[in-house]
């Protein structure tokens, strides 16, 4: 479904066409040690209404910085193929223009070794950034500085950007282990990583922090769970998205609606506050205070 479908709004565009590069990419030694001219076509999908209605370029993204990088990337590495040059150069535009919150990139090679009479061979690929939120707990050891350690764990990653964490709640054990009080909240993150990258992340971290998996919802030195990615629906045997369990977790919706009440989870079609609202009323309590 396309996102005028889905009811988002269509972003604005920048659109470079024809960029003209020498590079040397190819599966043949010849032209890696040759090179021959590529051609990069980009779609950036950025906002450009306040940079139009003020007249300044610092508030949209310079097309001629976003050509010099291109072609920078193209040239400084040399690759097997034009798909691996095509995925490098698009993430060196997310990483460095960061107004782009997408972008469709063509890396044409119209002088491809093919000894058949063509115009143009070409890869075009779609990348971008996602947003997802992630739930940290910790009732073991120095909670807080715990809490800390994942969040900027997360953000200490190249292509994953903290943008928001909600206050820090204490709460009451769940699952009915007897254990000490947890302590809990939520971040928002920008991330280009994919779904199960960004769970392999999450889990590196969990095992940086000294947590071992003994008792199911037992103690825990950190816990990050993915809460939402975007509004995809995932279904694998390592990986559920939305969260299964977070209608049931006051300790995981109260701090989500302090930073994002009105996300809807897609299955339920609900508001992450109605989900919240509806626990309150008919369900179990765990958050007895906010902390900071
Ligand atoms: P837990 O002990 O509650 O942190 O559960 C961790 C296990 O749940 C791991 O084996 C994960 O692969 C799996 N899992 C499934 N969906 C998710 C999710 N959305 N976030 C984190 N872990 C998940």
């Amino acid at each position: 479904m396309n996102d005028e479908k889905k009811g988002k709004s269509v972003m604005d565009q920048i659109r470079i066409k024809g960029l003209r590069i020498y590079a040397r990419h190819g599966v043949f030694e010849e032209e890696r040690k040759l090179g021959q001219s590529f051609i990069v076509d980009a779609v950036l999908n950025t906002r450009l209404q306040e940079a139009g209605e003020k007249d300044d370029l610092n508030l949209s993204t310079d097309y001629g910085a976003v050509c010099e990088k291109i072609t920078q990337v193209m040239t400084e590495e040399t690759c097997l193929l034009i798909e691996a040059a095509a995925e490098r150069t698009a993430r060196e535009i997310l990483l460095s223009f960061p107004a782009v919150e997408s972008l469709e990139l063509t890396l044409h090679k119209p002088q491809a070794p093919i000894p058949l009479p063509f115009e143009d061979a070409a890869v075009r690929i779609r990348r971008g950034w996602h947003t997802a939120y992630v739930a940290l707990g910790s009732n073991l050891g120095d909670r807080e500085a715990l809490l800390k350690m994942g969040i900027d764990g997360v953000n200490a990653h190249p292509f994953c950007r903290v943008e928001e964490t909600a206050p820090v709640y204490t709460t009451t054990p769940y699952g009915g282990v007897e254990q000490g009080e947890f302590l809990n909240t939520v971040m928002k993150v920008r991330t280009l990583l994919e779904p199960e990258p960004l769970l392999d992340l999450l889990q590196s971290l969990e095992q940086e922090a000294g947590r071992e998996r003994k008792v199911h919802w037992g103690p825990r030195t950190l816990d990050l769970d993915l809460l939402f990615y975007e509004d995809r629906i995932l279904t694998s045997p390592r990986l559920i998205v939305p969260h299964p369990d977070m209608e049931n977790r006051d300790f995981v919706l109260k701090p989500l609606c302090d930073i994002a009440p009105g996300l809807v989870h897609p299955v339920s079609r609900r508001t992450v506050i109605a989900l919240l609202r509806e626990l309150e009323k008919n369900g179990e309590v765990h958050v007895t205070a906010k902390r900071m």
